[in-house]
């Protein structure tokens, strides 16, 4: 009899299906693992960007968090978008009860056409109480510089500036060069005792791009649901990735198509 691995996601639906609990769905299923989800805000998107967003009070974010964790043998835990300071108080609450659970945190602070998704307190917030209880933080560039006020910059620096960050907070740290420039795309796994690794691929030309960091938390986190080491979930998880936007590069979409389907 096989047991199935639970994943458990806190983000927002994205109604588009491109990003956030959409994609984190479509992510760990792929991997083979089983999605729990815990909704933080509903928001109304399509192709011409984020619409609406509806919040959830943060009572009914830790009461989903506290249920399902109490429920089910939970392998590892993801978040996304958590929307306000409230939320982020309330989940940084309910997972300090859980501090063996692998958690990776996405810091969702902007969508890509730049509406916030995080308000200011809560990025504050953020640094203090949930960042020192991840597992692995997976910032952009942009995300980099606003939550360790330093430059990633580019080559070489952004293994410094990486690892600095990495030891200051005791956490590892993804920093992702997907926005970045240049024809490959790479991310630098940075961890807390001063090493480093660098995950290069060839760029996908194309415009299919939507919840590219969702997808990626999400893979990681199903990886090491299903047994892998940090190194190589992270490995593992930026190879499908890539695969996948490989796959349907081409694909036209209404708008910007997502960045991972299978
Ligand atoms: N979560 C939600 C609900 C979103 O709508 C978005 C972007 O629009 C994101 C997260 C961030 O997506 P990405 O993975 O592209 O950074």
């Amino acid at each position: 009899m096989t047991v199935p691995k639970y994943v458990l996601s806190i983000a927002g639906s994205d109604s588009s299906g491109g990003a956030g609990m959409q994609a984190d769905n479509r992510a760990i299923h792929a991997c083979g693992a089983f999605p729990l989800n815990v909704l933080t805000a509903v928001t109304v998107q399509t192709p011409r960007g984020v619409e609406a967003v509806e919040v959830l009070s943060a009572e009914f974010v830790a009461r989903q968090l506290r249920s399902l964790l109490e429920a089910y043998p939970v392998a590892a835990i993801k978040s996304g978008m958590l929307t306000t300071s409230g939320i982020v108080r309330a989940v940084g609450e309910v997972l300090a009860l859980y501090p063996e659970i692998p958690y990776i945190l996405d810091p969702v602070l902007c969508s890509t056409s730049g509406e916030p998704l995080l308000d200011t307190e809560g990025v504050a917030l953020l640094r203090e109480v949930l960042l020192p209880r991840a597992t692995l933080i997976t910032p952009n560039h942009d995300e980099f510089r606003i939550l360790s006020g330093d430059e990633p910059g580019g080559g070489e620096s952004v293994r410094y500036a990486g690892t600095d960050f990495s030891r200051r907070l005791n956490v590892a740290v993804l920093v992702k060069g997907g926005h970045a420039e240049g024809d490959l795309c790479a991310d630098c796994l940075c961890l807390p005792n001063g090493d480093s690794e660098v995950f290069s691929a060839a760029r996908v030309a194309t415009r299919n791009t939507r919840g590219t960091g969702c997808a990626l938390s999400a893979l990681i986190a199903a990886e090491l649901a299903l047994g892998g080491e940090l190194r190589d979930a992270v490995a593992r998880a930026k190879n499908r990735l890539t695969g996948s936007m490989a796959a349907h590069e081409s694909q036209s979409w209404t708008g910007a198509g997502p960045a991972f389907l299978s």
